[in-house]
């Protein structure tokens, strides 16, 4: 268009539209040409088994380094670098004979092959021939070889492609990056109401990394409507060039989630996005049976999400939860075939795979089926790898995963009246604006970048512009050159702070000029969240805090319940009423819970064969050891049978070893205490407050001699401690114990069974009833009067809950540790009370 654009402005009425292509697209064509022609031309190596050829190069080349597969593409920029300015391999460092050895090992790959590497233009040009209708534009000054090279076949090239325009120069100063995008947003948005015909360039230098930002300031500003609608009829207003890597688009994500669980390459979070994916259909409607699977893994902890552990867990899918989930976990296994093959057939078989688990779904929009068929070209080009290399599965998908990640990827736009690009090169065409951001003092001119593979000393002598700061200084003016020569209006940003790092304008901004506000001015409102606003209902203020009363005699939750009370409301409520429980989320090594048990489970054993204080002195140590160790199997081997998955073995007999030595340091304390006798153990009571009752466990009462009980409440956590006389309890199920223990109780304590120590904490009517635990102070109400005052707090505690209240009133402490955030909009509450109770400074 910008072609046809200045052919018209040259007066011409008929001309030929040009081919526009780029430099690597030139010489594949070209290539394809050639041989079309009945040239004795090799075939051009696709895009995949040119990086395939490389990262194997890299794995031979730099097999010392931490991760040789990633340094493929470097060695093949560093070869380019030396092509394009004839620079003699080199010896003098190790990186400069690792890449001579990776160009031997490329070279002779692409000679056994009988093929060229499409990144080879020394080797392609003269085989291309004579190509005097073809015109370089926008490459800046080229490298001498590849001038030299261009010339011999006659390419001209294109100075200054732009007719030059005296442009208008402004700089401007934002806070913070999101802020300059948002400048930047506005701007165009400015620019297009009062000229809806404009072309606008936005150059943002990391554009990768502030991706994310850009499309966010882009949406907000130049079409807030769109974020709240699905359709784009009028078509988008903004395209950001380069695009993502293919694996991130949600859609290969999901199929590279899919091929990873059947490989066993994915983790839980990976079979997670599997089973929730809206692009995956494994045979049925499995949309909510995928969720409710995800969820039920989670609740049981289960990690390992390998083929075999999924075969091994089906039968318990099957009589735990059904048929459905059990055929999806079917699903998620069909169709491997173990051993070895070659690429183009594993490119089948991973199609097969693909439609075996529903990929991609219906009903994809023009975005998605563009991906979609992107996806399948990369397909195209592992199949092209051939019979070789032999490869297993795991090889296959993480090949293709690996492909897929380098392989970058924006669905078609048509033509946008703004684009966004990282390009730094000649825009050759002309805009109506451009914008350039990210220009401050440490960033612009880039700091000098010289090619690692190569040796400074033979880059230098060269003059590469990229090695050296003057080249960076040279490279940076001619660019604001370009931009200048192709617009009537440069704007240029930069951000006074970054990551808490404060900057300054690049120094080559000084000749422009501050930007006037109405640079910026626009019509009307460009935030969206503005936008939103001044659409807002007419709305009422309206306090509602509480819920509806609960009726029930029972109380939901035992004594977690009332934690939960305790700590907040409306945290409470949410869980106890509304069921907002945090998804678990499953760990590496033995999940929190099944220790929980173990250890519960085996000390509940051995008090029962060891009925009382008499009894556990009258064993000795090697006695004591082998009880708890008969106890600890048994717990351990109930435990199994319970779970859905065995834990593995070798880790699981280290947690057997860590219960016998909790166990043994609890005993230890426990012998030195005075007589008692074991009452109960894992006993169950109910406790009634204000009319509500609610189920209790108490891990353990004991009988001492003047007849008075103690109740001891086992933890595996960390040692926490316990205020008996805090207004909000922090831990108010001892409080319940106590309560629930009935009359006759000398203390009550959580004994912390921790890997160095028994931890005592908890309050006894006189210190020595059980090891640190203290009694009252004399400056503290007396045990009665704790006990009494406990009663209350835990009867107002049930009767808050009961009548429905859902304030969140947690302390900073509590919503620290609480998911519920976004459910109780805390965090905006504050800030409001904040912004009210805000004294405005003095003058
Ligand atoms: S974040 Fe804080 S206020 Fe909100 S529910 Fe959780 S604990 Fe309560």
């Amino acid at each position: 268009m910008a072609y046809s654009a200045r052919a018209l402005r040259q007066g011409r009425r008929v001309w030929s539209s040009p081919d526009v292509l780029p430099w690597q697209g030139w010489l594949e064509r070209g290539l394809d040409r050639a041989r079309a022609a009945g040239q004795e031309v090799p075939c051009r190596l696709r895009a995949a088994a040119s990086w395939l050829l490389w990262r194997d190069a890299a794995r031979t080349a730099c097999a010392h380094t931490l991760l040789p597969d990633s340094l493929g593409a470097a060695l093949r920029r560093a070869s380019l670098l030396q092509d394009d300015w004839s620079l003699s391999p080199s010896s003098l460092t190790g990186e400069a004979r690792a890449l001579s050895a990776a160009r031997a090992e490329v070279a002779e790959g692409c000679r056994e092959r009988g093929v060229i590497d499409p990144v080879d233009w020394p080797r392609i040009l003269p085989l291309m021939g004579p190509q005097s209708n073809t015109w370089l534009a926008g490459f800046g000054s080229l490298p001498p070889a590849r001038a030299a090279a261009l010339a011999r076949v006659d390419v001209r090239v294109l100075n200054d492609p732009a007719e030059p325009r005296p442009a208008a120069l402004w700089r401007k100063g934002c806070d913070d990056v999101p802020a300059e995008l948002a400048a930047a947003a506005r701007w165009a948005r400015a620019r297009l109401e009062r000229r809806p015909s404009d072309r606008l360039l936005i150059v943002v230098p990391q554009l990768a990394q502030h991706r994310h930002r850009v499309l966010r300031a882009c949406a907000e500003s130049l079409d807030a409507r769109a974020v709240l609608r699905s359709d784009t009829a009028d078509g988008p207003l903004f395209a950001l060039e380069g695009g993502e890597p293919l694996a991130r688009h949600p859609l290969v994500a999901a199929a590279l989630g899919a091929l990873k669980v059947a490989a066993g390459l994915a983790d839980f979070a990976a079979l997670s996005a599997v089973l929730r994916s809206p692009y995956l259909r494994f045979g049925e409607d499995t949309s909510t049976v995928g969720a409710q699977l995800d969820a039920w893994l989670r609740e049981q902890g289960v990690n390992e999400v390998t083929p075999a552990a999924l075969r091994r867990l089906r039968p318990r899918v099957a009589h735990m939860r059904g048929e459905r989930p059990a055929r999806l976990v079917d699903t998620l296994l069909a169709g491997l075939s173990p051993g070895e093959a070659g690429a183009s057939e594993w490119a089948r078989r991973i199609v097969d795979l693909l439609r075996l688990r529903g990929w991609p779904g219906a009903g994809l929009g023009s975005a998605e089926q563009q991906v979609r068929a992107r996806f399948d070209e990369l397909l195209g080009e592992l199949a092209a790898l051939g019979a070789a290399p032999r490869l297993s599965f795991v090889d296959a998908v993480g090949l293709m995963s690996q492909l897929a990640a380098q392989v970058h990827f924006e669905p078609a736009s048509g033509d946008v009246p703004v684009t966004v690009t990282d390009a730094l090169d000649d825009p050759v065409v002309h805009y109506d604006g451009i914008w350039v951001a990210q220009l401050a003092a440490h960033s612009w001119p880039p700091p000098a970048a010289p090619d690692p593979f190569v040796p400074l000393a033979q880059q230098l002598a060269a003059r590469i512009p990229q090695a050296s700061a003057s080249g960076q200084l040279a490279l940076a003016r001619q660019a604001m050159a370009a931009w200048q020569r192709c617009t009537s209006q440069q704007v240029v940003s930069w951000a006074r702070a970054e990551d808490d790092v404060t900057d300054e304008p690049s120094g080559l901004l000084s000749g422009f000029a501050e930007a006037e506000a109405d640079l910026m001015a626009t019509e009307s409102a460009t935030d969206l969240a503005a936008w939103m606003f001044g659409r807002r209902a007419r709305t009422e203020a309206f306090l509602d805090t509480r819920g509806p009363a609960w009726t029930a005699a029972r109380l939901p939750g035992g004594t977690h319940a009332l934690e939960l009370i305790s700590a907040c409301a409306f945290r409470s409520f949410a869980e106890l009423r509304l069921a907002a429980q945090a998804l678990p989320e499953p760990q590496p090594g033995i999940d929190p819970r099944v220790r929980g048990i173990l250890i519960h489970a085996a000390l509940e054993r051995f008090w029962r064969a060891t009925p009382d204080w008499q009894a556990l002195r009258a064993r000795d140590e090697t006695g004591t050891l082998r009880e708890v160790s008969e106890c600890v199997a048994a717990a351990a081997a109930a435990a199994v049978r319970e779970s859905a998955e065995p834990p593995d073995a070798r880790l699981w007999a280290l947690e057997q070893q860590r219960a016998i030595g909790v166990m043994l340091r609890l005993l230890r304390s426990e012998r030195d205490r005075d007589p008692f006798i074991v009452e109960a153990v894992e006993a169950s009571r109910t406790l009634t407050l204000g009319g509500h009752s609610m189920r209790l466990t108490l891990d353990r009462v004991d009988r001492l001699d003047d007849g008075s009980r103690v109740i001891i409440d086992y933890k595996t956590g960390k040692a926490q401690p316990f205020d008996a006389y805090a207004d909000r309890l922090p831990k108010p199920q001892l409080p319940a114990y106590a309560l629930v223990a009935g009359g006759g109780i000398s203390a009550v304590a959580m004994a912390f069974l921790g890997r160095e120590m028994t931890r005592w904490r908890g309050l006894a009517d006189r210190s020595g009833r059980l090891p640190g635990v203290p009694a009252p102070k004399a400056t503290e109400p007396p045990w009665p009067k704790v006990l009494e005052r406990w009663q209350q707090q835990l009867t107002a505690l049930v009767g808050q809950f009961a009548t429905g209240e859902a304030r969140p009133d947690a302390t900073d402490e509590s919503c620290r540790r609480c998911h519920l955030h976004a459910l109780c909009r805390i965090d905006e509450l504050r800030l409001a009370v904040a912004l009210e109770t805000h004294e405005p400074e003095e003058q």
